[in-house]
């Protein structure tokens, strides 16, 4: 996209957009996204969907509710007119569950904010995110500003368990179609450009069964899957990522035997192994263990081990030289008192895998909020990050569609 000088997001018009950001607007609107519980897993995204759509009706943007076939309600909203250039923003509306209550210092529905944290359950992860959106697009109307291209707000059900019902039927029914994309994941406003896919393989140790009290009769499975276990980091490549750093494994699951008298005959292991930009093979990814499995069985010619995968997650990479990250960086810097953002790399999985591998659009993960907070108790969001947000969001929504 033609995105101007590089003043583009200093422009007049993005001045006045960032400058009628209003802080307890945004404030307003992450306390009602936050008191509409969306529990993934555990229940729907349907109350905190209402809430965002009222938000945008009282700004004058129709919102519309896009289904899967589990019924999960995505909501779409179009600010401006012309259909070209358009970027698109992605929030997810669910969260993660709360969890006790007692765990937390204020209760995880009210959004109270302390000493400038704002807390609740998705302050961070991420509906302070979805609410700087929302400012921002508030603060564009109050501004007088026309923009010269057509902003998409994507407001998603389901990311956190993969996105299956969100931005994934999205895809599907061909609504991923914009120049340019962010994705609002808490970044700490810094520009988000890699992230780790996953790879999710399930070991199955085979033995032979036998009395429990002549275990030399059989063969125990679940010390066969034992050798392997120990040694399942040996599995790994030796690959780094400059943002990402290398790949991982972790035993996530195990379950074998089927009585306290009787010798395994099978034990199995959910391994989750997480992969960087570039493993792109899930059959490259599985041999090493595989081969792990063959070594281990030299030495111990009972050992018997498959594997098999059951999911695969490709891992994802932006371009850091792309107008959209160029424009987020500027205008990142122009609302922060440092220095320009840092490119950062994502250790999890988020819906910017279906823009960038699947649409193939130029995107770039900025949101507020710290990812190490997000998922814990007394989740929180400053509350000045989310105003710098908001700020950051109008000035690049203005620059890289014209006004
Ligand atoms: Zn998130």
């Amino acid at each position: 996209m033609t995105s101007g000088p590089a003043s583009a997001v200093r422009s007049p018009a993005a001045d006045a957009a960032a400058a009628s950001v209003d802080a307890d607007e945004v404030v307003r609107f992450a306390r009602a996204l936050i008191a509409a519980p969306s529990e993934n897993p555990g229940g729907t995204e349907d109350e905190a969907a209402a809430v965002a759509a009222d938000i945008l009706s009282s700004l004058d943007i129709a919102p519309e509710i896009v289904r899967g076939e589990e019924d999960r309600p995505s909501v779409m909203a179009r600010l401006g007119g012309a259909a070209r250039p358009s970027l698109a923003w992605n929030g997810h509306l669910d969260t993660v569950p709360a969890g006790s209550p007692d765990t937390w210092s204020q209760p995880p529905f009210a959004g109270e904010v302390v000493d400038g944290k704002l807390i609740g359950r998705g302050a961070c992860d991420m509906k302070g995110g979805i609410a700087a959106a929302l400012a921002s697009a508030a603060a564009i109307r109050r501004a007088g500003v026309e923009l010269g291209g057509s902003l998409w707000l994507h407001l998603v059900a389901d990311e956190e368990l993969a996105g299956i019902h969100g931005t994934k039927v999205l895809w599907e029914r061909g609504m991923l179609d914009q120049d340019a994309a962010i994705v609002g994941e808490p970044s700490e406003l810094q520009l988000g450009l890699a992230e780790r896919g996953g790879a999710w393989i399930t070991a199955t140790a085979f033995g032979a069964a036998a009395h429990g009290s002549h275990p030399e009769r059989g063969v125990n499975a679940i010390t066969s899957m034992a050798r392997l276990l120990l040694r399942l980091e040996e599995a790994l490549p030796d690959l780094r990522h400059p943002l990402i750093g290398g790949p991982t494994v972790n035993a996530a699951l195990i379950e074998g035997g089927s009585a306290p008298n009787v010798v395994p005959d099978r034990c199995a292991i959910q391994i989750d192994r997480r992969t960087i930009p570039g493993e792109t093979d899930p059959a490259q990814v599985i041999a090493p263990f595989e081969r792990l499995a063959e070594e281990i069985g030299r030495e111990h010619p009972e050992v018997r081990i498959t594997f098999e995968l059951h999911e695969w997650c490709d891992a994802a990479e932006g371009r850091p030289g792309d107008p959209i990250v160029r424009l987020a960086r500027e205008a990142v810097a122009a609302e922060a008192d440092g220095g320009p953002p840092a490119a950062v790399g994502f250790s999890g999985i988020t819906d910017a895998r279906y823009y960038l591998n699947e649409a193939r659009i130029p995107t770039v993960i900025l949101g507020p909020g710290s990812l190490t907070v997000a998922h814990t108790a007394d989740e929180w969001v400053e509350v000045d990050e989310l105003v710098r947000a908001a700020r950051a969001y109008a000035r690049v929504f203005v620059a890289f569609l014209g006004a």
